[in-house]
């Protein structure tokens, strides 16, 4: 979707809401797959309830990226734009054992950064690619740890009430990659408490887990991470690797030979290609084990 209309476009500057017209969205996800439309930059929160004040009254829909490590998003001219904070300096600010992070930050720089402070707790998260809001929003969470945790405190702007708003930790609901905030929501700030380490031993506890990452999984292709969310008490990837569908393609979309459930980009793969091989997959999961498996991939499809 364009933004054309010459006073939308000089309202969104005057919020200092920056428009980046066509964006090829393939170049900000990790998968690399997305078609194109106008990418909308907010340098300041506080321009939100204005922004989306003008996008509703001029019908224009929007979808909310963060780093595009959990996305599918569709081919073509798609029919939405996307909003994007743009991350500030600085973006982590420490008090003691809480630490104020903005949710443009990056998650591994920010996880770095605490430990560097002697502030650990979140070692099993790094690795996991993109922004601190995506994170939360997904309630991000790996070996045994979720980002959920130590949430304290979320500034978010909620549609529902057109404003920005704060919820204390015990207000959101954390569970396995679900988050009881409105799908409309827009993490904006959060304060996590962080359980005091030595350097040291927090740098262990990243050592051990990149070790199990770069052993697992295929780090080097493009890909979301996995694409489906573990059933209780089951792997998927056991599954789909019992039923021989490793290197299984659909055009360059492939079902990664390291780790069955992340399937990647292989080259030129279209989100049709990627859609029609998880679609293959679940069906063949369904058939064979009984189990209707749930997207943990977020999909944009046109
Ligand atoms: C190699 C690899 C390994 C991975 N390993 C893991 C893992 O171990 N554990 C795990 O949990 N995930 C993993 N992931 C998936 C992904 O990195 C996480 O889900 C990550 O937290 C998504 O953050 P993002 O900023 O990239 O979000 P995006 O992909 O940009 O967005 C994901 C969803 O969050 C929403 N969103 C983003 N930012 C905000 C915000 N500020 N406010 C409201 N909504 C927002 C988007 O609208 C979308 O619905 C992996 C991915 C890759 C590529």
């Amino acid at each position: 979707m364009r933004v054309r209309d010459p006073g939308i476009v000089a309202k969104l500057a005057e919020i200092r809401v920056e428009l980046r017209q066509g964006t090829a969205l393939a170049g900000l996800t990790s998968l690399g797959i997305g078609g194109t439309t106008d990418l909308l930059r907010i340098k300041n929160h506080k321009s939100l309830p204005d922004l989306l004040k003008l996008l509703d009254a001029n019908h224009i829909p929007h979808e909310f990226l963060g780093g595009g490590s959990n996305l599918l998003v569709g081919d073509g001219e798609l029919p939405w734009v996307v909003l994007q904070l743009v991350r500030p300096e600085p973006d982590v600010v420490l008090d003691g054992n809480f630490a104020q992070v903005d949710a443009a930050a990056d998650l591994g720089r920010m996880i770095t950064f605490c430990a560097k402070n002697n502030l650990g707790g979140m070692e099993g998260l790094i690795g996991v690619p993109g922004t601190v809001g995506g994170a939360l929003r997904m309630n991000a969470g790996a070996y045994g740890m979720q980002i959920g945790s130590y949430v304290r405190e979320v500034q978010l702007y909620r549609a529902a009430g057109r404003k920005i708003e704060v919820l204390r930790g015990d207000q959101i609901s954390f569970e396995y990659r679900h988050t009881s905030f409105a799908p409309d929501d827009m993490m904006l700030t959060v304060i996590l408490e962080l359980p005091s380490k030595p350097f040291k031993v927090i740098l262990e506890g990243i050592r051990i887990c990149n070790e199990k990452r770069r052993s697992s999984q295929p780090l080097g292709q493009k890909s979301a991470g996995c694409i489906f969310k573990n059933p209780p008490g089951a792997s998927v990837g056991r599954m789909i690797d019992e039923l021989g569908l490793k290197g299984l393609c659909v055009g360059d979309a492939r079902v990664s030979d390291r780790h069955a459930n992340f399937f990647v980009n292989a080259g030129h793969a279209s989100a049709r290609d990627m859609l029609t091989l998880i679609s293959d997959v679940r069906e063949r999961v369904q058939k064979t084990y009984g189990v209707s498996l749930e997207n943990e991939v977020v999909v944009w499809n046109a």
